[in-house]
């Protein structure tokens, strides 16, 4: 069991990953766009963020990267979910903090296991440094 910050602003995308990880005995936190997340994050360091890409004003990058300034959320996994698979893509997510992406449409048999992943996995290399 986990506590779960998900940043998406898709109403039916925030539904159904909400209930797919409910199910699987995790506590849901969510936020409707990139501000509401971080002050979220800030106010209460979650287990693991799974950050949507495509949101309004500020995109997942731009969150990714504010969310890396916490020290707080160092070691937190940052998980982003998008649809924006491309080449050049993975680099950009890397590169603005996430620690890896899951591909939309998420698959409801398998996202769980690939949410869970991540959580099981060691900090970031270089979190360690940082606090
Ligand atoms: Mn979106």
């Amino acid at each position: 069991m986990a506590r779960i910050l998900l940043i998406e602003d898709n109403d039916r995308n925030r539904y159904l990953t909400t209930y797919i990880l409910e199910h699987s005995g995790h506590v849901v936190v969510q936020a409707r766009d990139g501000r509401e997340g971080i002050e979220l994050a800030a106010a209460a360091p979650p287990d693991l963020i799974l950050l949507d890409i495509q949101l309004p004003d500020l995109d997942g990058f731009g969150v990714a990267e504010v969310l890396r300034r916490n020290r707080e959320l160092a070691a937190t996994p940052i998980v982003a979910v998008t649809s924006h698979a491309m080449v050049g893509d993975r680099e950009r997510i890397l590169g603005a903090g996430c620690n890896g992406y899951i591909e939309k449409p998420i698959d409801p048999d398998t996202f769980a296991d690939e949410v869970a992943a991540y959580l099981r996995r060691p900090p970031a290399r270089g979190a360690g440094a940082l606090g």
